[in-house]
């Protein structure tokens, strides 16, 4: 058994990341099952009471309760931190449950978070509302202003937290620069890698600390179940975020992390495929004369297109957004609620990573909380539209969309 352990650790060093993304997982049963299998159980039976003694006080490895660990469990994990290059990983039941354990985990009252302004709307929430209740004090700065990060950080800093690109106007930050912020600073930087995967950008080999994932998105990639994720330096899982974890109970269920464990095992062509769509569609977008501006890094005409090459492998991601052309804010409102309508074939839905294209309107949905004033700072506006580009046939996705946009010209 510690021959086959080390026999696993050399390959996990050696072998391609894609080969690791179908074969990274817990040893195989007694049964030789070559699918990972799924264990659904609550809680193990123990050898011997010693043994589940020193299983309880960690001094062994082993199962000894559900809400601790699990065979399928820890084969996602396992997998995911392979493919982000990760010491290890520890998952949770939802992306939001992942960065309330990283701030219960490392963080105390007194404390401090610097994060962008342009973050995921729940994760904002979070920070700045439910963590402000117990003492860790935030502030957000413009997404891609690397100096207003530098200017946001104090003494009490602990946690730099980008997203990178953001939802729905893809605006990047620089990882290697947030990351040298951070290291000055002696705080950590977390980047939530969500909207590029392991596929385009791997933060912690730019010098990020954490990564966070919703494996809700594209790490299932199906749009089947909620899971979360961190992938970070084993010493930090191990003395900061597990005790969270057995605490607090955030725990994936079995389930769900078999579900993703397998959805890993197509991340890498579905990225590569949906990417490659995005591309052609945003070009398309961009030519198309009831269109009056594409948001996608993968077109030149990005603010940030060259950062984007450097950073998330030469691609632009599978997610883009547009601003049908209109007069006024009630006709934009108006024409992009009658492409949405007019759609056929591709699903009006505020979820991402789906292998369905799903198409959603920022303003009403997941920024309809926001006062109109805040929405325009931000630069959502009435006529934008949000793409989450799936597998469909690309003259398939083209007509769809054409269907409510060729009516405007
Ligand atoms: C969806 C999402 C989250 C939250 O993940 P859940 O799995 O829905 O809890 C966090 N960050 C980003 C960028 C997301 O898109």
């Amino acid at each position: 058994m510690d021959d086959d352990k080390k026999g696993d650790k050399k390959s996990a060093k050696t072998l391609h990341h894609n080969t690791l993304a179908v074969r990274s997982s817990v040893e195989r049963s007694q049964f030789g099952e070559n699918s990972e299998a799924l264990f659904l159980t609550s809680g193990y039976v123990q050898p011997t009471a010693e043994t589940s003694a020193r299983r309880f006080s960690g001094d062994e490895e082993g199962f000894t309760y559900g809400r601790y660990g699990n065979p399928t469990v820890a084969s996602f994990e396992k997998r995911l931190a392979d493919l982000e290059g990760a010491e290890a990983c520890i998952s949770t039941a939802s992306g939001m449950s992942a960065i309330l354990m990283m701030c219960l985990g490392l963080l105390k009252s007194g404390d401090h978070i610097v994060c962008s302004q342009s973050m995921f709307g729940s994760t904002i929430k979070l920070i700045g509302t439910d963590l402000a209740k117990f003492g860790v004090e935030s502030t957000f700065v413009p997404q891609a202003d690397t100096d207003a990060w530098r200017n946001a950080v104090k003494p009490n800093s602990k946690l730099l937290f980008a997203e990178t690109p953001t939802n729905p106007l893809t605006t990047l930050c620089d990882i290697q620069q947030l990351a040298s912020l951070a290291r000055d600073a002696g705080a950590l930087l977390c980047v939530d890698n969500c909207f590029a995967t392991p596929v385009l950008q791997r933060p912690l080999s730019l010098g990020a600390d954490i990564v966070m994932h919703s494996g809700t998105k594209y790490l299932d990639g199906q749009g089947r179940v909620m899971a979360g994720a961190l992938c970070t330096k084993e010493e930090i899982i191990r003395n900061s975020l597990t005790p969270t974890l057995k605490s607090s109970g955030m725990t994936l269920a079995p389930f769900n992390a078999w579900v993703v464990l397998k959805g890993l095992e197509t991340l890498d062509i579905r990225m590569t495929a949906q990417a490659s769509r995005a591309l052609s569609l945003a070009k398309w977008l961009e030519e198309h004369p009831a269109v009056k501006r594409v948001y996608y890094p993968g077109l030149s005409s990005h603010p940030q297109h060259e950062l984007a090459m450097a950073q998330q492998n030469g691609s632009g991601g599978a997610i883009l957004s547009f601003e049908v052309r209109a007069e006024c804010a009630t006709q934009a409102r108006a024409r992009a609620f009658y492409v949405l309508d007019m759609l056929t074939t591709l699903s009006l839905c505020t979820n991402l990573g789906d292998t369905k294209t799903l198409l959603s309107h920022p303003a009403s949905t997941s920024h309809g909380r926001l006062t109109e004033e805040q929405r325009q700072m931000a630069g959502i506006t009435q006529g934008l539209i949000r793409v989450s580009v799936g597998l469909e046939y690309l003259e398939d996705i083209k007509e769809d969309i054409s269907r409510g946009l060729d009516s405007f010209t």
